[in-house]
């Protein structure tokens, strides 16, 4: 074992202990969520957006979503094969796959969204290589890091806020959805994760698509109130790989996980994302598969390789 890799075990194990020792907060009333607008420029006359939508699997995170004018990239990652990502703390993990895209092969990009701040999901290309006027919807504390490192245009939502989204007449509602990357011990150590949901208009109180990305979470309580205010939804794009760190602590879903995130959130369809690309990702897409079929749920699920496309179509409401 390396020094720093002793050292991130070190702090680890110190942190976890402390943290047990913090008392709980006594609870307020929960703060209104906030509502931030983001008009994009009009698109450019020409051919008019077709019907339907397409998620394209880049690797890790990392999809562009293409919907009535609006091409949305997630999590951008674009290291390839060998190449190693910091985690905090001196922990390292080596990819094993590539992206099946170039950060120079992009479309031209409306808006990043992005789960939380680390280096499998907001990569040493990205922070060089983005446009930084590029839009980022992110957590509040990814927001303010995106800045400092010279990110003109960083949205910070914090678990039920909102932006609105416009394009010309196309729009998109983006709501901060709760995540939690690791167990209450873990926070400490662990930056603030959102997951997403997607509204597409043009009618927002009957989206006519209905996303959700869960972000780098495991299964707790909180999950819960997501079907809750936000019924019916389309496709789900699940960040499972089962992570941990130091080869012991868990901080992504595993495949059990990711059912019961299906089981919890009830979508009309899922993809698995966020697997087998990383060295510290130790639930393959082989445990979800099984645990799929397992649970009677395979129609329910999307299988993309890395490049692949799924296309939705509208939702009926
Ligand atoms: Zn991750």
């Amino acid at each position: 074992m390396t020094w720093y890799r002793m050292l991130g075990r070190a702090v680890v194990m110190t942190t976890m202990i402390l943290s047990t020792c913090v008392p709980t907060s006594v609870h307020a009333a929960p703060p209104t969520p906030a509502v931030l607008a983001l008009r994009l420029r009009s698109p450019d006359a020409g051919t008019p957006p077709g019907p339907n939508g397409t998620v394209q699997f880049i690797g890790t995170a990392t999809v562009l979503i293409h919907y009535q004018g609006f091409t949305i990239l997630t999590d951008p990652n674009f290291l390839h094969k060998g190449e190693d990502v910091h985690l905090g703390y001196g922990i390292t993990s080596e990819r094993l796959t590539n992206p099946a895209l170039g950060l120079e092969q992009l479309p031209p990009i409306d808006l990043v969204l992005l789960s939380h701040f680390h280096d499998d999901h907001f990569d040493k290309l990205a922070q060089e290589k983005l446009d930084k006027n590029i839009p980022i919807v992110t957590t509040k504390e990814a927001a303010e890091h995106l800045k400092r490192i010279g990110f003109k245009r960083t949205f910070g939502l914090s678990t039920w806020d909102r932006i609105d989204v416009e394009k010309g007449e196309a729009r998109l509602r983006i709501s901060a959805a709760p995540g939690r990357h690791g167990k209450a011990g873990m926070q400490l150590l662990l930056p603030p994760v959102m997951g997403a949901v997607l509204d597409f208009g043009p009618n927002l109180a009957a989206p006519s698509h209905r996303m959700y990305i869960s972000g780098d979470t495991l299964i707790y309580d909180d999950l819960k109130a997501i079907p809750q205010r936000f019924p019916d939804v389309d496709l789900a794009l699940l960040h499972l790989g089962g992570t941990r760190i130091l080869g012991v602590f868990k901080v992504t879903m595993d495949g059990k996980d990711g059912v019961k995130l299906m089981q919890i959130v009830q979508p009309k369809k899922a993809i698995p994302i966020h697997f087998d690309d990383y060295d510290v990702f130790k639930s393959p897409l082989s445990d979800f598969a099984r645990e799929v079929k397992d649970a009677g749920l395979e129609r329910q699920v999307v299988f993309l390789a890395h490049g692949d496309t799924y296309t939705f179509t509208p939702s009926e409401r």
